[in-house]
């Protein structure tokens, strides 16, 4: 297959893309364009990309809210209380059949790699199973990394540290946890110092719910950061959420970026959810709850944003469309400067692929994975400024999903 007539990011004029079977065979600069053969596709001058990328969702929580009954604070713990009534009425099948709904949502907006957190405080861990079922059955969709994620705490639940390791034995990808909700700040910290050597022990990568919190006295970060520092991890350590970063001052803010930029972690915002759960016990001013986003991009450190919710507890909306989260990231983190609007596809491309270490299995250069998408829209600031789409999705050399635009017809 040829993809003709493609913009790519960072690069000037238009380009021929060759797929040879799954891998990229060849990228060449392109100046007439030639009659298009029947199974090759047109890009019509607009941004190709490599696949969009959700680094941070909860699919065994997806489309449950209001079973049985709604988040009525909108808090972050309200949440997790709600989720432990849902969570005693999850069956195998329910778990598969949401997860695959709303992987078929993700897909029908151009991701094809998804990193999800599963919930292990269950003795049976039944939604793990699922989810291990999924990640199989859905490879022809998507690359899917599943963690293991404690909701309910590793330390302040029973049995929390052999649920962590049976979870990893079974096969999850990644090692996760929650230490701001543990018991008490020891928990938090022990919690991590586990969860940091079954990583290490394992081979596993590593991504925390991290200090999601209002509470500037929430500092699990520096924990992690450090533990990824001595062990020398940090390319395989992501934080997520690290909200109590909003509410830090700045005097020991400007203290742990050292730390944070020795530690190289990773970090993942996900703007809607936070601006959703945090600032809740705020009158005015009220905060934005979320991460410093701009400032750890400013300072060279990798960020990038997820959409954490579908429909769940937590969030009421969603639809799988990633780029909604880029838009609504970029007005909540102030970083609606041309500098930034120039550059944002990284957000949900390039920076959550390095978040999720995919290596040489990412990106459009030749002998990488025939996988890549056509936009609606020539460069970065065009496709959130027009809120564009992803038109076709190839995946393996083979056309995903195609997207016809919406037709107006003036009177
Ligand atoms: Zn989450």
């Amino acid at each position: 297959m040829i993809i003709h007539n493609a913009r790519l990011r960072g690069r000037d004029g238009l380009h021929r893309i060759t797929l040879d079977g799954e891998r990229i065979a060849a990228i060449d600069a392109q100046h007439a364009l030639p009659p298009i053969a029947e199974g090759d596709l047109n890009a019509a001058g607009n941004l190709v990309v490599p696949p969009f990328v959700e680094p941070h969702i909860h699919l065994d929580a997806t489309l449950t809210a209001g079973e049985p009954a709604w988040n009525m604070s909108g808090t972050l713990f309200e949440g997790i209380e709600r989720w432990a009534e849902r969570k005693a009425l999850v069956t195998h099948e329910d778990t598969k059949t949401r997860a695959k709904k709303t992987i078929d949502m993700l897909v029908d907006h151009g991701i094809q790699h998804v990193r999800t957190h599963v919930d292990v405080t269950d003795p049976t861990l039944a939604a793990l199973k699922a989810m291990l079922e999924v990640r199989e059955e859905t490879r022809h969709l998507i690359d899917l990394q599943i963690v293991a994620f404690p909701q309910e705490g590793i330390e302040s639940y029973a049995n929390g540290r052999a649920l962590m390791e049976q979870a990893v034995e079974l096969g999850a990808d990644v090692v996760g946890g929650i230490p701001h909700f543990e018991n008490t700040r020891d928990q938090g910290v022990s919690s991590i110092k586990f969860l940091m050597d079954l990583a290490e022990r394992s081979g596993c990568l590593v991504d925390v719910h991290c200090d999601e919190t209002d509470d500037p006295q929430s500092r699990f970060l520096e924990v992690l950061a450090e533990e990824a520092r001595v062990r020398g991890m940090g390319a395989r350590v992501t934080a997520s959420h690290t909200v109590a970063m909003g509410s830090y001052d700045n005097a020991y803010c400007s203290k742990l970026f050292r730390l944070l930029k020795m530690s190289g972690i990773s970090f993942i915002s996900c703007p809607t959810e936070s601006i959703h759960l945090q600032g809740r016990f705020d009158t005015y001013p009220k905060r934005r709850g979320l991460t410093r986003v701009a400032e750890i991009d400013r300072a060279g450190m990798n960020v990038c944003f997820g959409q954490d919710s579908i429909v769940d507890p937590w969030y009421p909306l969603g639809n799988g469309n990633i780029l909604r989260i880029l838009e609504a990231g970029l007005h909540i983190c102030h970083m609606l400067g041309y500098e930034d609007l120039k550059r944002s596809l990284d957000l949900i491309t390039d920076n959550s692929a390095r978040a999720l270490n995919l290596g040489e299995g990412y990106g459009l250069e030749v002998g990488r994975p025939a996988n890549l998408l056509i936009l609606s829209a020539p460069d970065d600031y065009e496709m959130v400024r027009s809120q564009g789409h992803a038109l076709v999705s190839v995946r393996h050399g083979k056309v995903l999903m195609r997207r016809t635009p919406a037709q107006i017809e003036r009177a």
